[in-house]
């Protein structure tokens, strides 16, 4: 149809009539042609048949889906430097030589929809100055810098009027965290388990950290996931070092941010269950990382022993029931705990059977005096010994959203960052909240031998 308005504007076999070739141009245009909406842009940018408007022009220049041409097609592309036809396939060209891992990374590959979040095979000598920078329950977390950089896509601007040429790019260098599983070259099964579950939360668009890969050190065969680097660490880190200038209301954004992605990732039919400030990451924005243990919503047996960190697992799964949703919503509670007094939960207790069986009968981390007491509800209605009672993180996060946008209660928040804020010095090791093997068939045990023993107490009396 555009052709017709390009008839009436040069005056091919018709009068010229700039009002005429308008007119076909935006219908065109609002039958989505490509050509039609650039020709529309034009028009309203130098007032031709119609009044110059730059608003109108703005407007249809962001509809403008023409990305250039595919140099394989020769089609349209569908994004910015990027043909969906081609280049998920052109994507999957390599090989990592071992089957599990070319499989499971060429299926993320072939799925990717642009340029930007396509995953790739690192070789791991693109990768420098590799230094450890944790340890968690079941691996290393390195930073290195990645020498041929993040991938992005440049917008060159070259005719105010014609749009964008766009181009392939990447960052120079670039800061990556990676991060391996123990046994991870015996065990591909695991090691891709926690690969998929991130991958699959990320094409269902949760806003994890980045993914940029997978590579294999070349001394010890290990295979790593290279990520976005989070550059102020674990929330855990992040509060100890800026516990005593965070006010009320950066905690709540905190707190609002990782109630929503954990809804995301619920959303997902994901269940974290090893949900802990350690595991989740601050850089502009607070992200839920290790996937490592997480769990399908369908996939879940009640076992024998359960990983963890004890302060933060809820007391049925502490007694061997299965983990669901309100497990992860247990550990938010304890977070929020966290928040309040910027020390880690149960500090000075061993996390032995005897301090399961106190949490099984109710024994809950404390709130510093001060903090508003309807913080200290929620954060123990996610802490219910009953998991049917705990909120759900979407509940949650509308709760905090609704605090901040209240005046009254954001007065009491307010009111209590003018409590001084001193921290503790901690009892306990960093590596004490590390995951590790928990037996809830013991616990359970316990439980039983100290009901027992409550009902030999009352016939002594
Ligand atoms: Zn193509």
């Amino acid at each position: 149809m555009y052709q017709v308005g390009y008839c009436y504007y040069l005056g091919i076999g018709v009068e010229i009539d700039k009002h005429k070739a308008f007119a076909y141009y935006l219908k065109s245009a609002e039958a989505g042609n490509s050509t039609g909406i650039r020709k529309t842009a034009i028009c309203y940018y130098y007032g031709i048949g119609v009044e110059k408007n730059l608003d109108k022009f703005y407007e249809w220049l962001e509809k403008n889906s023409e990305y250039g041409k595919c140099a394989h097609c020769n089609e349209d592309n569908s994004r910015p430097a990027w043909c969906q036809s081609c280049d998920p396939d052109i994507a999957t060209r390599w090989t990592s030589r071992n089957k599990h891992i070319d499989d499971c990374m060429k299926s993320s590959q072939l799925r990717a929809w642009k340029y930007e979040n396509v995953i790739e095979w690192i070789p791991f000598d693109r990768l420098s100055d590799v230094k450890e920078i944790g340890k968690g329950g079941f691996g290393s977390v390195y930073s290195a810098t990645w020498l041929d950089g993040i991938r992005k896509v440049d917008k060159i601007n070259y005719d105010n009027a014609y749009g964008y040429i766009y181009k392939r790019a990447r960052e120079p260098y670039s800061t990556v965290a990676l991060k391996t599983l123990t046994g991870s070259m015996e065990n591909n099964n695991d090691f891709l388990k926690e690969f998929k579950s991130l991958m699959k939360c990320t094409l269902n668009y949760v806003d994890m950290l980045a993914i940029y890969g997978i590579t294999q050190n070349a001394q010890t065969n290990e295979y790593l996931i290279v990520f976005q680097y989070a550059n102020d660490g674990s929330l855990y880190k992040y509060l100890r070092k800026n516990f005593s200038a965070l006010t009320w209301e950066s905690k709540l954004q905190i707190l609002k941010d990782i109630s929503s992605k954990l809804d995301s990732i619920h959303g997902c039919a994901y269940i974290h269950a090893d949900f802990h400030s350690g595991n989740i990451l601050q850089d502009q924005q607070s992200y839920i990382a290790d996937l490592g243990l997480s769990k399908k919503n369908d996939e879940n047996d009640s076992e024998d022993n359960i990983y963890g960190v004890m302060p933060y697992v809820a007391p049925e799964v502490l007694l061997g029931q299965k983990f669901a949703k309100a497990a992860d919503i247990y550990g938010l509670g304890v977070i929020m705990s966290e928040m309040s007094t910027g020390q880690r939960p149960l500090d000075g207790h061993e996390f032995d059977t005897k301090l399961a069986v106190k949490i099984c009968k109710g024994l809950r981390p404390e709130f510093v005096p001060g903090t508003p007491k309807c913080y200290i509800e929620l954060a123990k209605k996610c802490m219910d010994s009953n998991p049917q009672k705990r909120p759900s993180a979407i509940n949650v996060c509308n709760t905090i959203i609704n605090w901040l946008y209240n005046y009254e209660i954001k007065k009491q928040f307010l009111e209590a960052d003018k409590v001084i804020k001193s921290l503790p010095i901690s009892k306990h090791s960093d590596e004490m909240y590390t995951s590790k093997i928990i037996s809830t068939k013991l616990i359970a045990k316990a439980i039983k031998a100290d009901s027992a023993q409550i009902n030999l107490d009352i016939t002594k009396i």
